[in-house]
């Protein structure tokens, strides 16, 4: 009799993931970084700040990119773009219907400009309630981050639509944090992801972008941590659920495709990792 648990690809026990909101003109810089380390990250993005500019030029700090910049850095860059609202409204005080509409026209409008399927999303204003979280299941959201630091790692999620993030950037527990994940021992049965979120601009009011490449730094180039987007990571997990498995766990089937890696695990001790091929059925010995 074995229980079956999911692993990261190549049997990685931690995902790091970073999220950044608005998409202004900071995230050239920020994309450069990320580039830099090997890490990948969200960019959740508001429609209609490309064609209402008025706001553009409302301070010196928060400089929303046009459509042909944004289309420049994050087409074809491995980083994902995701749902912000089109309005970037409150969601929670907004009527549902509204709200979910905002979310559609958003989802239209970045579909259309930047491709592929978008169904990532970080709430805009970090509000939320129950009512949205129904609505965004109709509007098929895979998950919207919040703005509620958990300081923690737990995967995964209990909620993807109420998805918790571990810290913002400049949290002061951040490096700290960091550490700590680095020198988690994940390869048996159970998994952690570091969530970090912010905005790019936030680096140049707090002059502080040698902070951020320190924390890059620190957390990448590392064989056991998985540097994935926020869809990635969902996208993953929703191949390992969708695994087919024998009740002792000695037959396993995947019909997705996307390659999953399983530990294996009896009653007390051992275990093993083991692929389980896209298309592919693995039967123990
Ligand atoms: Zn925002």
């Amino acid at each position: 009799m074995y229980s079956v648990y999911m692993k990261f690809p190549e049997g990685r026990g931690k995902a790091l993931t970073f999220s950044y909101d608005d998409g202004v003109v900071q995230d050239k810089r920020l994309v450069a970084l990320f580039d830099k380390y090997g890490l990948k990250a969200t960019f959740n993005l508001s429609s209609n700040i490309f064609y209402d500019r008025r706001a553009a030029s409302a301070t010196d700090w928060w400089k929303p990119m046009t459509l042909e910049e944004a289309k420049e850095l994050y087409i074809g860059s491995g980083h994902e773009v995701a749902l912000h609202g089109h309005n970037h409204p409150y969601p929670h005080a907004i009527r549902t219907e509204l709200e979910i509409y905002d979310v559609l026209k958003n989802r239209e409008i970045l579909e259309k400009e930047f491709g592929g399927i978008i169904t990532g999303m970080a709430y805009p204003q970090g509000t939320y309630n129950d009512e949205i979280i129904q609505g965004l299941k109709l509007a098929d959201v895979s998950y919207s981050r919040t703005v509620k630091n958990t300081h923690g790692f737990a995967y995964p999620p209990e909620n993807w639509l109420a998805l918790h993030p571990t810290c913002h950037h400049k949290d002061e527990r951040v490096l700290e944090l960091a550490e700590q994940f680095k020198s988690l021992n994940y390869s048996g049965s159970t998994n952690a992801m570091l969530y970090i979120w912010g905005h790019s601009y936030e680096f140049d009011l707090d002059n502080n972008w040698d902070h951020m490449e320190k924390l890059c730094e620190t957390l990448s180039g590392r064989d056991d941590i998985w540097y994935a987007t926020n869809i990635e990571i969902y996208n993953y997990q929703k191949a390992f659920n969708s695994l087919e498995i024998s009740l002792d766990g000695t037959v396993i089937h995947n019909p997705t495709a996307t390659d999953v890696w399983v530990r294996r695990h009896p009653y007390l001790f051992h275990g093993e990792t083991v692929k389980i091929g896209a298309g592919e059925t693995f039967i123990a010995e």
